[in-house]
């Protein structure tokens, strides 16, 4: 019998409320959907599944009342993680059911061992939470600490899901100037001194990711977090300081041609090597860092933790009791087995070093191919220190038909070169993520760049990925007039 063709259901854009309304798709989300099979992906910074430390996962079943297996259960092979219930320190119960949000105590318990270890806050009463991964806590803080109409200070080029989280929450997303070393101490003291009160109230938050930055890959050096230190303290800001590519250092140890140096660095040199980081410089208790597992363990876990002083955290948690919940259960007792029954601090440090060398082989293969593939009369890039994340300028102003209409102040011009570019990479076979999508202002935006991550393909890929974009830039760049 033929059914009667479906209704659609009613639009319900009506009955949204402001923060609905002004919510827009995420931009690297939309910009990754339905990927040709055949195009490579340098656009989303997401770690490719080698990078995950399980191969397999077993969650025994219930047995019956003859202490049978149940079906679920039956064939199992290797068991490389099993975790049940009646177990000493993380039964599966404990991970089952509703827990702290503040996260179960035998794993927080690590996470605070870990804190002191790197951070060694300078203040008595700090604090640590898990959270469901950074992108949900920096949405949570932004509740916790701002107002419609207030502002936040930003990088001028930041990660979009703080920025999309923000907006419609009817947040004022200011950009603060950067420079070779990041955002600039001088630029942001400006912006505060200069403050129009008539055009709302000053910004009480500094949002900024420190290392590898999204989009530059910049890693800010020890003076410049100390000058912007200073002026955060001079203008009393809380910082937000999002740190997923800490540990994934690209230069320093692991940075030697001659290979038989790099297998020799130690736990000691790496950990000497890391980056100071704002909470360890920090007296006052106006840090809040954001570690996430997505980078460097698996993005699916949807955990990491915060730090900071215990008044802020607890607020951070009176929020999650009524939102997120915490951590998944589940998630908590695979970092548990792995972190504390398995590695230790020693064997997760090891576990960093591991997969710094595996991002730096990346790393290396994608700068022989810039090297060997990009137009250096156009393009040009920095070699990040730590992260995913190769930052390209191409240089529009060289374009023919900037050349034949004159660069003046048209970003029209800019914005429409920019676009060509991306478009003509896909058709070449590479997905690379705009610049522009990482601006916080549209306007003044007078260079052009390309974000190109090498965590994302397959590592015998990434050579080919890099010379289709190269090609795109050539062919739009060298095309008939
Ligand atoms: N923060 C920054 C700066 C990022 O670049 C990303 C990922 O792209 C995230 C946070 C996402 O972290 P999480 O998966 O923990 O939400």
């Amino acid at each position: 019998r033929i059914q009667p063709a479906k209704p659609h259901a009613k639009n319900w854009d009506h009955h949204f409320s402001l923060e609905a309304s002004s919510r827009r798709v995420s931009t690297l989300k939309s910009s990754a959907k339905t990927p040709q099979a055949d195009v490579i992906s340098l656009g989303v910074g997401r770690p490719a599944s080698e990078f995950y430390p399980w191969q397999s996962m077993i969650m025994p079943g219930a047995t019956d009342s003859h202490g049978t297996r149940t079906e679920a259960n039956q064939g199992d092979a290797a068991l490389p993680m099993i975790c049940t219930q009646g177990e000493s320190a993380f039964d599966l119960r404990t991970a089952l059911d509703y827990g702290p949000s503040k996260g179960l105590a035998p794993l927080l318990r690590f996470v605070h061992q870990h804190t002191k270890l790197m951070h060694n806050p300078q203040y008595i009463n700090w604090d640590v939470s898990l959270t469901c991964g950074a992108t949900s806590a920096i949405e949570i803080l932004l509740r916790m600490l701002c107002d419609r109409g207030d502002s936040i200070l930003m990088e001028e080029y930041t990660y979009t899901g703080a920025m999309e989280a923000a907006r419609p929450l009817g947040l004022n997303l200011v950009g603060v100037e950067m420079d070779r070393d990041g955002l600039d101490p001088v630029a942001l003291d400006k912006r505060l001194l200069q403050w129009d009160v008539a055009s709302g109230p000053k910004p009480k938050v500094l949002y900024l990711v420190p290392c590898g930055q999204n989009p530059t890959g910049i890693t800010q050096p020890e003076e410049r977090r100390r000058a912007i230190y200073a002026v955060v303290e001079r203008h009393d800001l809380i910082i937000i300081e999002d740190d997923p590519y800490y540990f994934i250092r690209l230069s320093g140890p692991f940075h030697h041609a001659d290979t038989t140096e790099k297998q020799h660095v130690t736990a000691d040199k790496y950990l000497t090597d890391l980056p100071l980081s704002y909470l360890s410089l920090d007296t006052s208790g106006r840090v809040l860092r954001l570690d996430s597992t997505s980078k460097i363990i698996a993005p699916g876990l949807r955990c990491g933790w915060i730090s900071g002083c215990s008044q802020l955290i607890a607020a951070f948690t009176a929020h999650s009791d009524f939102s997120t919940m915490g951590a998944s259960g589940p998630s908590q007792v695979m970092l548990y087995k792995l972190l504390v029954e398995r590695w230790g601090h020693e064997g997760f440090f090891q576990w960093l070093m591991h997969q710094s060398r595996r991002y730096n082989e990346r790393l290396n293969t994608t700068l022989d191919a810039c090297r060997r593939y990009l137009p250096i009369e156009i393009c040009n890039w920095t070699v990040p220190e730590c992260g995913m994340f190769l930052w390209v300028e191409v240089d529009w102003k060289k374009h023919p038909k900037a050349r034949r209409e004159g660069v003046g102040i048209d970003s029209a011009l800019q914005v429409s070169i920019e676009g060509s570019v991306h478009a003509r990479a896909r058709e070449e076979g590479v997905l690379v993520s705009s610049g522009s999508w990482f601006a916080v202002s549209k306007t003044n935006q007078d260079r052009t760049y390309f974000r190109l991550t090498f965590a994302a393909a397959p590592g015998h890929k990434l050579s080919r990925a890099v010379e289709c974009f190269g090609n795109a830039v050539r062919k739009e760049f060298l095309k008939k007039r």
